[in-house]
């Protein structure tokens, strides 16, 4: 037996038990003469004191020993003497009095410290990713990562889904992203590609019969990296039959609530998840994935900016473009200095300025005096005129007006990077809250301006909404609403899914408005356009993230923090070095020549 006891799992009950502990040297102190080791363990760290009077030879090594060397100790637990408990850690009460000290492994000088705080920069932590997963915060990221993963399994398996693999070598079919591709050796000059997502697979399961499927599913996609992704993700993919859009949504809200009262009761939760279609969402909040734990809503006051003679104004609403914005509660005491902040924000988010009006004064703002709203230079309009944008936008006196001139769907891109922004400038925010809601009705298509077509908002598989099929043959593609829906949280999109088309005939004629040849959708779509005329069940499913989840529970700002070994932004394995050249032999047996890139 190598060891007895976990080291974090001793108490002041445990006085006097003889164990038998393994694990690495957090510390070593020496206080004249008697050694102490803090041993750690997955389990949490103990102190062990090696005393040379009793303990002569294990003294000696413990002399040696230093930080991150591997060791096995035995020796009796202590209550520790009156006053020198430690209450930060939980085996704080105890110290384990050594009796031999075993050194299984030493180990070099750890380029950082294995403790709480990653002061280590990234890129050396995920060089030495054993290392860093060694600190008791990435080890409890870990852990929760598996509560996660177990809940889901289990919530599901109690509601008769099956756990289902599909295959990660399959047809490239382009679903937006771009695909990483696998040579196939047996076949010189063709290829595999690896899942985006097991979309067509899962439908191909509703056709068989299988009515609940899900997956703990790696999806890929070869992008280049934008803020906190990976090439490869992890989500939970799932697929039902026989059920409407509410079915779905009442199952995820379900898992989601049970799942974080389990694993994160500290959280606040808000409940139930609202339901909002994508068109309030963008009205109310200028995003379809709205941090809902603040208010700033939006008002869009285009009629009564047209009232006045305010040239930006003015030709924005002749442009075919919006005056919207909100009211920033309290807040009419922002300086100038202040003022401009936001200015530069809006600016910087591609905005060509920010309106803003503050009503200092204390009666009602169609009595106010002039001096007492300052309103952007230029805009001159009458306390009248404010009285009747305050009612519109819900402003009183002491309040912060900011407004925005453009065009959708770039007006609404600024103000939520503005609403954002102020959103964490009055810390309104609260950073233990989770405030999820569903968004739906999502449009079907949209337009992709430099290419000059309409492409799929969710994925082409996505059904229209009820009694809006037959405006597929009509000219405003962009009004058809769809049975796409996005789980959001505290502005993040947490998961997206949809109610499918099961019927071959409406399915190509999405494929032909998406510009796909008769060829090409044979080529790309041809098993799941046979399978559709064998019996295909009405169904529906959603891949909820579990990345993004996972380190939002952890509190983590990068999803890197709860995978085990994450590739950099660049997507390099920095721990294997990841992707490198391969031999001239492993290219001849794919018949692969490497061409040169111009320098
Ligand atoms: N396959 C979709 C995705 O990965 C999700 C779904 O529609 O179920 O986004």
């Amino acid at each position: 037996m190598l060891r007895s006891a976990d080291c974090g799992s001793l108490r002041a009950k445990n006085n006097g038990d003889q164990v038998t502990l393994a694990g690495w040297v957090s510390r070593r102190r020496d206080h004249g003469g008697i050694i102490f080791l803090d041993l750690r363990d997955r389990s949490g760290i103990v102190q062990v004191v090696f005393n040379p009077e009793t303990a002569a030879d294990a003294a000696r090594i413990a002399e040696e020993v230093r930080p991150e060397w591997v060791v096995q100790v035995k020796g009796t637990v202590k209550r520790r003497p009156e006053g020198s408990e430690n209450p930060a850690i939980v085996t704080g009460d105890v110290e384990v009095m050594a009796a031999e000290l075993n050194v299984w492994n030493r180990s070099l000088t750890p380029p950082f410290y294995i403790d709480e705080d990653a002061e280590a920069d990234e890129s050396l932590r995920l060089r030495y990713r054993y290392l860093d997963l060694r600190r008791p915060p990435m080890l409890r990221n870990l852990t929760l990562r598996h509560r996660v993963v177990k809940y889901i399994r289990d919530f599901l398996d109690q509601r008769d889904f099956l756990e289902i693999e599909t295959p990660i070598l399959i047809k490239s079919t382009p679903e937006g992203a771009r695909d990483f591709l696998v040579p196939s050796r047996m076949q010189p000059g063709n290829f595999y590609a690896l899942p985006q997502s097991p979309q067509q697979m899962k439908q191909l399961l509703m056709v068989a019969g299988i009515e609940r499927y899900f997956q703990i599913a790696r999806c890929f996609r070869d992008e280049d990296l934008r803020a906190d992704r990976q090439l490869e993700f992890t989500q939970l993919d799932l697929e039902m039959s026989f059920v409407e859009e509410n079915d779905i949504l009442d199952l995820t809200e379900e898992l989601y609530t049970g799942m974080i009262e389990s694993v994160t009761p500290e959280k606040k939760l808000r409940k139930p998840f609202p339901r909002i279609t994508y068109d309030e969402a963008m009205d109310r909040y200028a995003s379809d994935k709205p941090d809902l734990r603040f208010g700033l809503e939006m008002t869009d006051v285009s009629d009564l900016a047209g009232e006045s003679e305010f040239r930006v104004f003015l030709s924005t609403i002749d442009g075919g473009g919006r005056i919207k914005g909100f009211v920033v509660p309290g807040q009419a005491q922002f300086v100038t200095g202040q003022v401009k902040e936001l200015e530069d924000v809006a600016k910087s988010a591609g905005a060509g300025g920010l309106v803003h009006i503050r009503y200092r004064g204390e009666g009602p703002i169609g009595q106010q005096a002039a001096e007492e709203i300052v309103q952007s230079a230029g805009l001159r309009m009458t306390a009248e005129w404010h009285q009747r944008l305050a009612d519109r936008m819900g402003a009183g006196p002491g309040d912060l007006v900011l407004l925005m001139a453009g065009r959708q769907p770039r007006l609404n891109a600024w103000l939520t990077v503005l609403r954002t922004h102020v959103g964490e400038l009055l810390k309104l925010p609260d950073p233990d809250e989770l405030a999820f809601a569903f968004v739906t009705r999502f449009p079907l298509f949209e337009w992709n301006e430099d290419a000059k077509r309409w492409d799929s908002s969710h994925h082409p598989f996505t059904s229209p909404d009820d009694g809006q099929e037959g405006e597929l043959d009509g000219d405003d593609l962009g009004a058809i609403k769809s049975k796409a829906y996005d789980l959001v949280c505290n502005g993040s999109e947490l998961a997206s899914g949809s109610i499918r088309i099961h019927n071959r005939q409406l399915q190509e004629k999405i494929f032909e408005i998406l510009g796909h040849s008769k060829e090409e959708t044979q080529a790309r779509f041809g098993p799941l356009l046979e399978a559709f005329e064998y019996g295909a069940p009405p169904h529906g499913g959603i891949a909820p993230g579990i990345d993004r989840l996972v380190a939002m529970l952890c509190g983590s700002s990068s999803i890197r923090d709860v995978i085990a070994f994450p590739k950099t932004q660049s997507g390099t394995d920095l721990l294997f070095d990841a992707p490198t050249a391969v031999s001239q032999s492993q290219l001849d047996e794919l018949s692969l020549r490497i061409v040169e890139q111009p320098k």
